[in-house]
């Protein structure tokens, strides 16, 4: 177990902290989504409401090591002002760390709130550089890392700063590792995980992990067609990783060795291109014509999986089971999140795509947990240790 805020003194004290505020802007420079400023809310007012004097820091975007007026945290300072209904002092400096924002932390008074700029404007951010880490920890008493998405990388600020100073967690990643640590250590069964997308080759790891903890497991989406390759079937067009084929036999024969019940989809969605307005047609999974590409599930497999997830009582889902963008090709992934809204079971959905078509059909609220780290949950769920969590210290 990590130590939190809730575990140490932060009265007086300055707190750095690492956010997630990595939003979409549009061409205006306004915020179009804010649930990354407003994932971070409970940690920032507990530190507030403790008195400790708050430093904020996050990266936004691929500003490549250089200060960009594009990639300016401004625009979230001015978002945390609103939501937090007091000042926040926005340090506007490229460098990031210099005399001038020592001198602001050191005046900040206990509960007020200062945001420094886009740490990735220094290069050495995401190199971990020793020098950068020191400057950040030099600026604060305690490092709080709240930033999951991307605690699954070694940078300055998610990990090298921790070398300085104690570190311990903020709300946001004490319940990621919680939802998604239980369910996977822990989970009430039957254990159920579905892995869909587009590549197999991104999922490996997370596959075979996963291959130890769960009862039943379904693989659908662009990456089932490497699976039916494997097993002979004609695929048409789908989407296929050659180099993979043999590795989803192997999959498939550790699935049966631990007594794994591997679900693949049993009808297919297809059309002749890539595209919403293609005709499509559903063939059973060994009648794909030699023209035609899967684009969703059937509604057979859709009956199966459903069923699944009525019965499971722990539910993993990362990765649309089909091409859920186009709205003719949504119906089997709206029917997934459909299936596990309406279920009791714990319901996590891995950051990502799955999120995002979660959100799209507005059934947010209807799951356990839907983890704001794409790239971060799937290395959870891969079994790696974080690095940004890694260097938290334990209770
Ligand atoms: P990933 O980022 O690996 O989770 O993949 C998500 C992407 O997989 C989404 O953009 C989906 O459109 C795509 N996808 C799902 N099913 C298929 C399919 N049958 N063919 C091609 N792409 C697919």
């Amino acid at each position: 177990m990590k130590k939190t805020v809730r575990d140490i003194d932060v009265k007086g004290k300055h707190v750095i902290v690492r956010c997630d505020f990595n939003v979409p802007l549009n061409d205006e420079g306004t915020i179009t989504d804010d649930i990354r400023i407003t994932s971070a809310m409970p940690t920032v007012n507990y530190l507030i409401q403790q008195g400790a004097k708050v430093i904020l820091m996050s990266h936004l975007g691929r500003p490549d090591g250089e200060s960009n007026p594009k990639y300016s945290l401004k625009p979230v300072a001015k978002r945390l002002c609103e939501l937090l209904g007091k000042e926040v002092k926005f340090s506007s400096v490229p460098e990031v760390v210099n005399d001038e924002v020592k001198k602001n932390a050191e005046a900040l008074q206990a509960g007020d709130v200062m945001l420094l700029e886009n740490v990735r404007y220094r290069k050495e951010e995401t190199k971990n550089g020793e020098g950068f880490s020191k400057e950040l920890a030099q600026l604060a008493d305690i490092f709080v890392n709240d930033a999951f998405g991307t605690a699954h990388r070694a940078h300055s600020s998610t990990a090298g700063i921790a070398s300085f100073i104690p570190a311990v967690s903020g709300f946001l990643i004490e319940k990621e590792i919680q939802f998604l640590g239980n369910a996977v250590e822990k989970p009430e069964r039957p254990f159920l995980a579905i892995m869909g997308g587009a590549k197999v080759s991104d999922k490996i790891s997370v596959i075979e992990n996963l291959l130890d903890k769960v009862d039943s497991l379904i693989i659908a989406g662009g990456m089932a067609y490497t699976f039916f390759n494997a097993l002979g079937y004609e695929i048409g067009t789908s989407i296929l990783e050659a180099d993979k084929v043999e590795l989803a036999s192997s999959l498939m024969n550790k699935a049966k060795e631990k007594g794994v019940k591997l679900q693949l989809p049993v009808d297919i969605r297809v059309a002749k291109e890539f595209k919403n307005d293609s005709p499509s047609t559903i063939y059973e999974m060994d009648q794909i014509p030699s023209d035609s590409m899967g684009m969703d599930i059937g509604k057979k497999s859709i009956d199966i999986f459903s069923n699944m997830i009525s019965e499971a009582k722990t539910i993993i889902w990362n990765g649309p089971v089909g091409v859920f963008e186009m709205p003719k090709f949504a119906e089997g992934t709206k029917a997934i999140a459909e299936a596990m809204a309406k279920s009791d079971a714990v319901t996590i959905i891995g950051g990502g795509d799955s999120a995002a078509a979660v959100k799209q059909f507005g059934m947010e609220e209807k799951m356990t947990h839907i983890s704001t780290g794409g790239g971060a949950s799937l290395e959870f769920l891969e079994g790696k240790e974080l690095p940004g969590v890694a260097v938290l210290q334990d209770k």
